[in-house]
């Protein structure tokens, strides 16, 4: 049977992956060297150049690739690293639409770094595909899009945004951090690119900044190959390896981050001092259709607003929490809280973040896979 044929929970162990073929070492070995021996001028046994290419990394970026049902991938040293590449197919004069309330640090690239070079970016919300069409120009060459989104949990039909993506030959490119390949698979609904920070679920032990892309066709991976070794934003051999060792409990991590989820989010909707929660598995959150639709599950990603709260009662819950970590990032294996207004949408003006929902007594949660229970009574006194 083929590798590729696996089902999903073998292939985060298995996909992209044989024992090694010097010492049929089960794990591939870290290899930490810059360079490789050549015979003569270019003859080599496939590998010249770690920036080029590494066996760690190549071993990290099948593996991403079989669990995205892509043929191609990419490692870097950072998620932002990955999309810098995949912004740097653009030139300058072209559009690109993306998701109104995109993760902060994608914003900051954008608007502060890209703009610069002429490259135009128009946010949509993604929920109206005429409104999307309308935006779409003769200079648009990328519709980039999360979701669920960061942090207000809105879900976005990736299949009918890629018909229209299709229909006016424009790249879709999806940042799939939040719902890894586990629960959703941008490329078999019409994706052209994924893109993950594999920083969080996918290492999921919050350990290293790495980043990922992954594509089907071969002439998108072609540019993407030469970006990545001409840029030279890589991820190590060290931190390939460890991406890697994380991804082989992928599938039993995020079984537990949803069922965790579940039940915080239920806890939450019916607590008397919280006005909000988001989270897309509620049969009355606005895209629930679509969640479950596109979505293998919820996840464990879950915002919420106190009762009456400001940006003052926020701050007290957070401090409060002691098994939930008051830290920037996700998706690792310990709980974490984040403030978004002070921290991953610190750079997004007041007035723009708010627009989106994101107001300042929002708390967004990555819980984590420790005993439901706890989490629930580490919630409970902090709220109380
Ligand atoms: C963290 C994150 C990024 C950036 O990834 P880094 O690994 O921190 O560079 C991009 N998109 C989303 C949705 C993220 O959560």
């Amino acid at each position: 049977m083929s590798k590729k044929e696996l089902k999903f929970n073998s292939k985060a162990i298995h996909g992209g992956q044989q024992p090694e073929k010097g010492y049929g070492a089960v794990m591939p070995p870290i290899y930490q060297t810059s360079t490789y021996a050549q015979s003569t001028p270019g003859e080599h046994k496939g590998y010249e150049y770690s920036r080029v290419s590494n066996p760690t990394r190549t071993a990290l970026e099948n593996a991403v690739a079989s669990l995205e049902n892509g043929s191609y991938g990419m490692a870097f040293g950072s998620g932002m690293a990955a999309i810098d590449a995949a912004m740097k197919l653009l030139s300058p004069g072209d559009e690109v639409i993306c998701t109104s309330d995109l993760y902060g640090g994608s914003y900051r690239l954008f608007k502060q770094v890209y703009e610069k070079y002429g490259i135009k970016f128009l946010f949509s919300g993604m929920l109206d595909m005429e409104e999307l069409e309308a935006q779409i120009t003769h200079n648009t060459k990328l519709v980039w899009l999360e979701t669920p989104t960061n942090p207000m949990m809105n879900i976005i039909d990736i299949e009918a945004v890629a018909k229209v993506t299709q229909k006016h030959q424009v790249l879709l490119g999806v940042d799939n951090t939040f719902a890894t390949p586990y629960l959703q698979r941008p490329l078999d609904l019409g994706a052209d690119i994924v893109m993950h920070s594999a920083t969080k679920y996918l290492a999921g032990h919050s350990d290293v900044v790495v980043g990922a892309l992954v594509v089907k066709d071969e002439k998108l991976a072609e540019q993407l190959y030469f970006i990545q070794k001409s840029s030279g934003a890589i991820c190590g051999p060290m931190d390939s390896f460890l991406t890697l060792r994380g991804i082989k409990t992928l599938h039993v991590r995020m079984q537990r981050h949803c069922e965790n989820g579940e039940v915080i989010a239920n806890f939450l909707k019916n607590h008397p001092n919280i006005d909000k929660v988001y989270w897309p598995g509620f049969e009355d959150h606005p895209n629930h259709k679509i969640a479950k639709q596109q979505m293998d599950g919820y996840g464990g990603m879950i915002s919420f607003v106190p009762k009456g709260g400001d940006y003052a009662e926020a701050i007290k819950i957070v401090e409060k929490l002691e098994i939930f970590t008051l830290a920037e990032s996700l998706g690792g294996v310990e709980s974490l809280v984040g403030h978004p207004a002070s921290m991953s949408h610190g750079s997004v003006p007041k007035e723009e973040r708010e627009k989106n929902g994101v107001v300042d007594a929002l708390i967004r949660l990555s819980v984590g896979i420790e005993d439901v229970d706890d989490l629930i009574a580490d919630l409970e006194q902090a709220l109380n």
